[in-house]
């Protein structure tokens, strides 16, 4: 019998890696200009880790984690996320010893969910936390980064809510009044939710069951309750994101999945993705690093759902890193020469292919052709003692000889129109 991947685990095949590389230098190139730095996080933390933070209520911390005990008795976790493992080596690095930290991230998560189109139990995030900073012009800032991302990459249609979750002096509040609220409610809501009325209330909110969504459609708006200092805080988002000309849906339900979100939450939709159509979300936890052992720090954070976005981005005409073939025949001294002309092409940077076996050019042409090859160079004992290569076009069929020390020079020239799209 052969052996399958794990069900919710996939196999990301070069056909598209492709897209996953240009999304991730896209987000390194422009979380840079930023002043974001990549932290690489470990897969597997200290199942404590995720308890205290994400919170021993939520979906993710019940019913979701990969936690197993390792040979010396301990209780472990794949990381379902990367706030927390942030946020623990802030604290144990002493980063809050500088004025600020932005750090971004990128990596498989882990979730024990019931896989379907876009939603998986190994899933890849890009996400970003700035620490140690809690002006509303940072939100807006971050939330500004992410639409160049999201633009940077060609993705339309993508729709920005916001939300307030006020802070601790104000959310107990709200909770209460959920909590009254959910009472009236209890016919419909799910069994799930029931048992949380007492214990975590605003998970309702975030419950994907119909009933529970029908029945809260008219909850309090948290907007409502919040204190002065969190509206305040709120309105000044809004304010600095329409100066970037960024104008959200204000979406008082939006509660999130973890716990530890305070003050500005945030979602990107997109269309295309059905039920699962969340790409990003993230938001403020201004009380997540003193939780978590550190000092008061302000902090905002997103993630975004690689996925998902590549899932959006498949079906747009996407160019392609040319490939070349260089097709050898002739012996063993029109080899060595063309060996030397690959070495010279792949030094300048050239993604080139070859035959290894002692091949005609026809089965080379053949094979060229299979791997999709832009261009043929080819050279055979006539080319070699004439000092060219013959330059194949493979679109066009289009053949011209070119002498070795122009070689370069007409490749760059005839690569820079496709990758114009000419
Ligand atoms: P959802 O509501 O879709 O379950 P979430 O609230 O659990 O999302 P977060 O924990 O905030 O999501 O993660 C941020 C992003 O990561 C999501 O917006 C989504 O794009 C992606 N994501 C989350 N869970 C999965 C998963 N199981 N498979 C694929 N992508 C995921
Ligand atoms: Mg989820």
């Amino acid at each position: 019998m052969t052996i399958t991947a794990i069900r919710g685990f996939n196999d990301i095949m070069p056909a598209e890696t492709a897209i996953w590389l240009h999304i991730e230098e896209e987000a390194r190139r422009i979380f840079r200009s930023y002043g974001f730095s990549e932290i690489r996080i470990p897969l597997l933390e200290r199942t404590e880790l995720f308890k205290r933070s994400i919170g021993e209520t939520t979906d993710i911390v019940e019913k979701e984690m990969y936690t197993f005990t390792d040979r010396h008795g301990d209780s472990l976790t794949l990381r379902p996320e990367g706030t927390a493992p942030v946020v623990r080596a802030y604290i144990e690095h002493k980063l809050y010893k500088r004025p600020i930290s932005k750090l971004y991230y990128m990596g498989p998560m882990f979730r024990y969910e019931r896989p379907q189109r876009g939603r998986y139990r190994q899933f890849y995030q890009i996400g970003a936390e700035v620490l140690s900073e809690g002006s509303p012009k940072l939100d807006a800032e971050v939330l500004e980064m992410l639409m160049a991302l999201l633009k940077s990459i060609g993705l339309k249609g993508a729709t920005l809510d916001i939300n307030s979750l006020g802070c601790r002096a104000c959310r107990p509040q709200y909770k209460e009044k959920v909590k009254k609220f959910l009472e009236t409610r209890r016919k419909v809501l799910c069994e799930n939710c029931l048992r949380r009325i007492n214990v975590n209330p605003l998970r309702a909110l975030d419950c994907k069951s119909t009933g529970c969504k029908d029945a809260t459609v008219d909850v309090p708006s948290i907007l409502d309750t919040i204190c002065n200092g969190c509206k305040e805080h709120f309105e000044e988002v809004k304010r600095h994101l329409s100066a970037f000309d960024i104008h959200p849906s204000i979406n008082p339900r939006m509660v999130r999945g973890l716990d530890y979100y305070t003050k500005t939450t945030f979602e990107i939709t997109a269309e295309g993705l059905g039920a699962q159509n969340a790409v990003v979300a993230g938001g403020r936890y201004d009380g997540l690093v003193q939780d978590l052992g550190g000092p008061d720090t302000p902090c905002f954070g997103f993630a975004i759902g690689m996925e998902r976005l590549v899932l959006i981005m498949k079906d747009k005409e996407f160019v392609r890193e040319p490939l070349l073939f260089v097709a050898i025949f002739g012996g063993s001294e029109v080899e060595m020469k063309g060996t030397e002309i690959i070495k010279e092409l792949r030094d300048l940077g050239f993604a080139v292919e070859r035959e290894y076996a002692d091949k005609g050019i026809k089965a080379q042409m053949k094979k060229a052709n299979k791997i999709g090859a832009s261009f043929v160079l080819l050279l055979g004992k006539d080319e070699h003692d004439r000092g060219v290569v013959a330059i194949k076009d493979m679109k066009t069929g289009s053949q011209k000889d070119v002498k070795l020390d122009e070689i370069v020079e007409v490749l760059n020239k005839e690569l820079s129109t496709i990758k114009k799209g000419e």
